[in-house]
């Protein structure tokens, strides 16, 4: 009401001077006293009437709108009921026409001036025509003179209209401004869990950081939560949501605020100090060590956060700077918090230069195959070559695989990369021998719906002519975890074609018994992880055995890899594996270097040393 009624700033002091003015005019036409009495109160109460509309257009903040609306009310009823009195007294006690038209003139034309004004509180117009016109219509009944009652008539008839329109603009009014309060909540509030959605979330955030204010971000993300979603359906994902939007609030206080921002990634803003802010978010930590319950299932669960410092900051960095520390947070092994560090964003510039210099360099040809031979122990012979990819960087030199493999799978290039050591690796095998095969490796992110990785092998056999039988792909078991079906059914593809299979890094992480059943694979490549504890670990060699009888079982050819001590090689010999691969025999080396190994057939000089008994003994047959 305060906005309607001081928003037009000249209304006020136009009105107030010009009724001033009309009633003391009265006074010097007539010399009537108590039209100056009349004139000074007008005159006060326009004076007070400003003073309220100046402190509200100052934005005053020691006076409440509720404090400046009481003002107004006063200021309101005060000037009709002297208008009134005004109108009242002139048409009983005077009968000189100027004064009388004056007053009639001014009276009606103020009460008619109230319709459009104050319809945000209708009370407020209605009592103010009210006290205005019952004694200035009072008055001219009084009168007897029949114009008089004529315009009595028609002046309570604008009353009554006047009441009925504010009414009417009112109630226009109030749903309009309902109606738009509704769509401002819907448009910032998270429909699963009645927390702030993003939008609202920013909107929040905004405003905290215009009005200087200490503010802290948290990121909370549910640590596996694909897992839950995809096992038990949307449904219980939803219900799950709304579970960990109460955890998560139970945890909060006045000065924090939470919102899901999507997905199943929550945010909370937050005004306390640096010390709180770490408890809180070790809180949120906490408060998923009891399951979470929902209707068809106990769920275990935890969450990761990432903490940020804003104040000062740009919402979109602060932001980055909160989902970097999360990540940090994950790759750390999740159910954890962690506080974002410059250092954060140096990793991932570097990160995002490394990506872009990425797409250069396969356009570039900095990639190259290396290649590694894996030996027969029995023939000693080189029975193939695991192709390992390299990055020769401009600036940075040589970078590993290890570095650069998982962040192509990251960013989707590593399709390309995989499609070019096919076709590369093949085409350097048929330089080879005939039977010295080759093996490349696959990523998890290869077997995917719209690529076609079977189309990709046929057509490099087709270009290069190689044998089928010289050709095994190696994956691991983290192929599994994309799409298992898709997985099973290309590699059956692949088999088909004659190419073999062989499941690699068998011994890391989640390795698991049943996929040796699950998958059809011809050949069981054993992590370097397990060879290094065989020599002196009797556990080890117990579980090497049990593995090597069962790929015996399987029909399943074992290779060992990451021999490079003479005593692993003699531990590793006696369960009699189908090949051997390590730094003991020979490094990865580019192709030039394998070409010539293979054509000589010789081994490099490490297993010359006179502890590996049964190497030399068998070198001396094979030479
Ligand atoms: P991987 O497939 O298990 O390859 C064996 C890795 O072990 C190679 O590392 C090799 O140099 C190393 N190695 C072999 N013998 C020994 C040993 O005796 N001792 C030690 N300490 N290490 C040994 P590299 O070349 O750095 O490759 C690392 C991983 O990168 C590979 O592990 C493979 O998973 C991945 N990778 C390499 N090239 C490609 C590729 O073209 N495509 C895909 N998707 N992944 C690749
Ligand atoms: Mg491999
Ligand atoms: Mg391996």
């Amino acid at each position: 009401m305060v906005a309607a009624l001081y928003g037009t700033p000249l209304a006020i002091p136009i009105g107030m001077v010009i009724a001033t003015t009309v009633i003391a005019a009265c006074a010097v036409v007539t010399g009537d006293m108590t039209f100056a009495m009349l004139s000074a109160v007008m005159g006060g109460i326009g004076a007070f009437r400003l003073g309220a509309q100046v402190f509200y257009l100052q934005k005053h903040l020691s006076i409440s709108t509720v404090v400046l609306e009481r003002l107004a009310y006063a200021g309101a009823w005060t000037t009709a009921l002297t208008m009134g009195s005004f109108g009242a007294y002139t048409v009983a006690f005077h009968s000189d026409d100027r004064i009388v038209t004056l007053a009639v003139g001014q009276t009606i034309g103020y009460i008619a001036g109230i319709a459009g004004r104050n319809s945000s509180r209708p009370f407020v117009s209605n009592i103010q025509v009210t006290l205005a016109a019952l004694p200035f219509a009072g008055a001219l009944i009084m009168s007897q003179i029949p114009a008089f009652v004529v315009i009595a008539g028609a002046l309570l008839m604008t009353v009554v209209l006047t009441i009925s329109s504010s009414n009417v603009i009112h109630s226009v009014f109030v749903s309009n401004f309902r109606k738009t309060r509704d769509l401002q909540i819907i448009a910032t509030t998270d429909s699963i869990t009645t927390l702030l959605n993003r939008r609202g979330f920013i909107d929040e955030v905004e405003k905290r950081l215009l009005s200087g204010q200490r503010t802290y971000l948290l990121s909370v993300d549910v640590d596996d939560f694909k897992t839950v979603n995809d096992t038990l359906g949307h449904d219980v994902g939803d219900e799950l949501l709304s579970m960990i939007a109460i955890r998560i609030s139970s945890v909060l206080g006045p000065g924090d605020k939470a919102a899901r921002i999507g997905g199943d990634e929550f945010m909370i803003v937050s005004d306390r100090s640096g010390e709180d802010v770490a408890a809180l978010a070790a809180s949120i930590v906490r408060s998923f060590t009891d399951p979470v319950c929902v209707a068809k299932a106990t769920l275990s669960i935890s969450v990761s956060v990432g903490l940020a410092n804003a104040t000062g900051e740009s919402v979109e960095r602060s932001l980055k700077h909160c989902d970097l520390a999360l990540y940090k947070a994950k790759s750390e092994g999740k159910n954890r918090w962690l506080s974002y560090v410059p250092e954060l964003s140096e990793a991932y510039d570097n990160k995002i230069a490394l990506e872009r210099d990425l797409a250069k360099a396969i356009v570039e040809n900095q990639l190259e195959l290396h290649y590694q031979p894996i030996y027969s122990p029995r023939g000693r012979t080189i029975i193939m070559c695991e192709a390992l990819m390299r990055w020769k960087h401009p600036a940075r030199g040589m970078i590993s695989p290890v570095e650069f493999i998982p962040l192509a799978e990251q960013n989707g290039f590593i399709k390309n990369l995989g499609s070019y050591a096919i076709e590369q690796a093949l085409r350097d095998a048929t330089n080879w021998p005939q039977p010295v095969g080759v093996s490349v490796n696959i990523s998890a992110k290869q077997f995917h719906r719209d690529h076609d990785l079977v189309g990709i092998v046929e057509d490099a056999l087709r270009r290069t002519g190689i044998a089928p039988h010289r050709v095994t792909l190696e994956v691991t078991e983290t192929t599994l975890a994309e799409d298992k079906e898709l997985v099973i059914a290309t590699l059956n593809r692949i088999r088909v074609l004659g190419v073999k299979i062989a499941l690699d890094d068998f011994g890391t992480g989640y390795s698991s018994l049943s996929h040796l059943a699950e998958l059809p694979i011809d050949m069981l490549k054993i992590d370097r992880g397990f060879v290094s504890s065989i020599a002196t670990s009797s556990k080890a060699r117990s579980l090497l055995r049990a593995i090597a009888g069962l790929a015996g079982e399987l029909n399943v050819a074992m290779v060992v890899e990451g021999v490079e001590t003479p005593e692993q090689f003699e531990a590793v010999t006696r369960f009699e594996p189908y090949g051997i691969q390590g730094f003991l025999f020979a490094r990865p080396m580019p192709k030039e270097a394998i070409d010539l190994i293979i054509d000589r057939r010789v081994a490099l000089p490490a297993i010359d040393r006179p502890s590996t008994g049964v190497f030399k003994q068998g070198r001396s047959s094979a030479a």
